[in-house]
């Protein structure tokens, strides 16, 4: 791939678990579970899912009493199946009660996320706040300052309002949205270093819908401090929109090298996958020249020269096919996830974007002879014909994997080392 080397900022590093955030380490993948965390087995399973796809961190509700005594079990059967994904606890409202009331939880967690807008009000919410960072401080935890335009500290959204009312230039009712979010995460940043949390122990996120304002955010948060930022738009919809709206965020403020981790905030649709999330975070990532995960497939969106399915069909069936192999071929085959795959259309296009990548095939076109020429690293190879092309052309891509990345390959990236252990024996 021909890109940009795109220049990092500089922050600080935070360690969630086994995995580095920030101070130049991979951009790292998270995602968040949407089973009741009170049921351990539901939540393993998808947290093992999500691990599997490739998410380096998972987020879980704490939300009840039922939920923090489920969270060291979810831990240990995780463990038992060899996953070691650091799980992170997403709490609000009651975080300070049930992290003392479950120490087990307050341990086996890699990460407290906390929103300050959401921490107790008044009087209470100092204390309340003050809590949560000293069971991160004596379990040695870093948290996740959290805030998220929804809930953001109305008190000091009022009292902001206020003081702006009285400015000679007032800043105008989204500005000043922006402002109060921004103060209020490293206002209360630096509450838990005042409480005793090291600088390298906080992360920080500004969560807001709106693409133009969460660019303008995070440039602003990036300038203004040096903590490792969380970075995802909160909110980003369903289908094509979030994803869209996504990364068309994150990609901006990715090529100016702030964003430390990212998540995608998918709704996903009725029955579709958890491990959605993670695709696209990846693919975004991959695209953009920043960090491989998966072998990606160029395909010719088609057009009148070829009127049968056959090349979609192949398209997707192989981007399935290399896609599931990743759980294995990560650690059997480092440096896997950078070759490249063309599926190709007819002959316009086909044979020359197929000598590009590592493996090609160029599908016959209506009315062109049926046969379908096999590229590898750049050299016409083979040409397949008949009713088993998509089988001999896995084939061909199998074996090129066995035999040009069994040994040191290319890149290895922080990815968990993944075995594939069936469900049934958590
Ligand atoms: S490669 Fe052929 S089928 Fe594909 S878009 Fe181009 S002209 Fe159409």
């Amino acid at each position: 791939m021909n890109s940009l080397a795109i220049s990092r900022r500089d922050s600080l590093q935070a360690m969630v678990g086994h995995v580095p955030v920030g101070g130049g380490a991979p951009v790292v993948v998270q995602s968040m579970t949407n089973t009741d965390t009170a049921d351990a087995e539901a939540t393993v399973q998808q947290v093992f899912e999500l691990w599997q796809a490739g998410s380096e961190v998972v987020r879980i509700t704490v939300n009840s009493p039922e939920a923090a005594a489920q969270v060291a079990t979810i831990r240990r059967k995780l463990d038992a199946m060899g996953c070691n994904v650091p799980l992170v606890g997403d709490f609000h409202y009651n975080g300070h009660k049930l992290l003392a009331q479950y120490p087990e939880c307050a341990e086996a967690l890699a990460k407290y996320r906390i929103n300050p807008g959401n921490v107790g009000k008044g009087s209470k919410r100092d204390d309340q706040f003050a809590a949560m960072i000293e069971t991160a401080i004596k379990y040695g935890k870093p948290v996740r300052i959290g805030v998220n335009w929804g809930s953001l500290d109305q008190e000091k959204m009022a009292r902001m309002m206020d003081e702006n009312a009285q400015r000679a230039e007032p800043l105008s009712s989204d500005a000043l949205m922006r402002e109060a979010l921004i103060q209020s995460a490293l206002e209360s940043a630096a509450q838990a270093e005042a409480i005793g949390l090291s600088a390298n122990q906080i992360i920080i996120s500004c969560k807001v819908s709106d693409v133009q304002d969460l660019v303008t955010v995070y440039r602003e948060l990036a300038k203004r401090c040096n903590y490792p930022l969380h970075l995802g738009l909160t909110e980003a919809g369903m289908g094509s929109k979030g994803i869209v709206a996504s990364t068309a965020a994150l990609s901006l403020l990715l090529q100016e090298g702030i964003g430390d981790t990212i998540r995608i905030s998918l709704t996903p649709e009725p029955g579709e996958s958890r491990t959605k999330e993670v695709v696209v975070a990846q693919e975004i990532l991959q695209t953009m020249g920043i960090r491989s995960f998966t072998p990606l497939v160029t395909a010719c969106p088609g057009c009148g020269r070829t009127t049968s399915t056959f090349f979609q069909e192949l398209a997707q069936k192989i981007q399935r096919y290399l896609r599931e192999q990743m759980p294995i071929w990560r650690t059997e085959y480092p440096g896997v996830e950078t070759m490249s795959v063309a599926v190709m259309g007819c002959v316009v296009n086909g044979p020359g974007e197929s000598k590009l990548a590592n493996i090609g095939i160029s599908l016959p076109g209506t009315g062109e002879v049926p046969v379908a020429p096999v590229f590898v690293d750049g050299q016409k190879t083979v040409t397949l014909k008949g009713d088993r092309i998509a089988e001999e052309f896995q084939a061909i891509v199998e074996r090129y994997v066995q035999e040009n990345y069994a040994e040191g390959g290319a890149l290895r990236q922080h990815l968990p080392a993944t075995k594939t252990i069936p469900l049934k024996a958590i």
